[in-house]
């Protein structure tokens, strides 16, 4: 076999599977390892999708996505970026995931290098090595909050730089890109002549500052690929529909990677997701004041517990916890902290070397049931700790 996606992550979610099985054998297991929300899809948005199955929409579709999705997805960037898009500027493919594979591949090619900041989502690397292209990792650290250093891409750009992706709010840290940040980003993007990937699938959930796309700052919208899905801001994972937003003569290539790959998306699925976008949808506000109260619970708890320390996350579903101090590798104290306490995480080794010694928790679970996790995770601190 090729080993062009090798290293593709799909190993960190090895303690995941392992949780599930322990948990449908009974045992009592908190899941936390994943970042699969624990709400259901919003009624209207399932309702949606049955009226569009009823009412025939059960065949081929256009490669770039249902016209009336398309044009929401373009007015809302608009809105919120003050970009100048249309539907033609969007292309709809299976999930945040397709995009920013059919993406990458449109961009680069074999012997380029693609600047990502680590720790970095688990498929990155996967997704820039198919199309031949290398990954060349900038380091984030806990001892800087694992703010994105401008300084570092800077450093990082060689002849063979051809993009770089970014990821605002951020999986598995939280944290938020700042105007000031991503300007500094840009101006690298600008000078060197950079594309500039940007997954914002955690748009929707920010906590302490708002979220923003480096696609609006003057300059980047003709080369920025803004990657954006509803999995994550409508409980909405298994219904597969995300999207990107570039420059118009990307949209003619993507459509060729959709029509290769794809034969375009599920319409029903696509109809759902127009709902998701324009209905007013209570779930939503109630959905994310719950994603705060867990942050702030999950952070109080474990920032009382000696010689553990949280970051807290500015936005996303995730909280970095720093374990070091129980002498512990994050893989160790993972699996000890599944074995003997029920708690799944994912070792923070998974996202890139500077989140070693941290586990990653999902805020997927009431605040009883985190409130539970967390003693466990103290418990084992506690026992660990050196
Ligand atoms: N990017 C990031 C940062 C993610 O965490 C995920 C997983 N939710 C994805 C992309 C893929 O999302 P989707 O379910 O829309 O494919
Ligand atoms: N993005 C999710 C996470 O980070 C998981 C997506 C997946 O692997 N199915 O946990």
């Amino acid at each position: 076999f090729t080993q062009k996606i090798a290293g593709d992550g799909a190993e960190a979610w090895d303690i995941h599977t392992r949780a599930v099985a322990m948990a449908d054998a009974g045992a009592d297991v908190i899941l936390l390892s994943m970042g699969d929300p624990d709400f259901d899809t919003p009624p209207a948005i399932v309702e949606a999708a049955v009226t569009s199955l009823r009412e025939g929409h059960t065949h081929y579709t256009g490669f770039t996505g249902e016209p009336a999705l398309l044009k929401v997805i373009a007015a809302q960037h608009a809105e919120a970026t003050g970009c100048d898009v249309t539907e033609e500027n969007v292309v709809v493919l299976s999930g945040a995931q397709c995009a920013l594979f059919c993406a990458m591949h449109c961009i680069v090619d074999a012997g380029d290098e693609v600047i990502v900041p680590e720790p970095a989502y688990v498929t990155y690397e996967a997704v820039v090595r198919a199309t031949g292209a290398e990954m060349v990792g900038v380091p984030m650290l806990p001892e800087q909050h694992f703010r994105v250093s401008a300084d570092t891409i800077r450093s990082a750009v060689t002849d063979k730089t051809r993009a770089i992706l970014l990821n605002t709010p951020h999986n598995p840290t939280g944290a938020v890109i700042s105007p000031q940040e991503l300007q500094a980003i840009a101006d690298i993007a600008i000078e060197h002549d950079l594309w500039v990937v940007s997954d914002e699938v955690y748009a929707s959930l920010t906590y302490d500052q708002p979220h923003h796309s480096i696609s609006g700052l003057a300059g980047m919208q003709e080369r920025t690929i803004v990657i954006n899905s509803v999995s994550k801001s409508h409980a909405m994972t298994g219904w597969r529909v995300g999207w990107t937003i570039g420059p118009k003569e990307l949209s003619g290539h993507l459509a060729n990677m959709s029509t290769c790959m794809l034969y375009g998306c599920p319409t029903f699925s696509q109809h759902a997701v127009v709902t998701a976008l324009t209905a007013e949808l209570d779930e939503l506000d109630i959905m994310k004041q719950k994603y705060r109260a867990r942050r702030d619970l999950v952070y109080r708890q474990l920032s009382q517990v000696p010689d553990l320390h949280c970051h807290l996350p500015e936005g996303g579903m995730f909280i970095m916890v720093d374990i070091r101090h129980s002498g512990c590798t994050a893989e160790e104290f993972a699996t000890q902290l599944l074995d003997d306490y029920g708690v799944s995480v994912l070792a923070g080794d998974a996202f890139g070397a500077s989140a070693a010694g941290h586990i990653r928790l999902g805020l997927i679970a009431e605040l009883p049931v985190l409130e539970d996790a967390c003693q466990r995770i103290e418990r084992c601190f506690l026992s660990l700790r050196k």
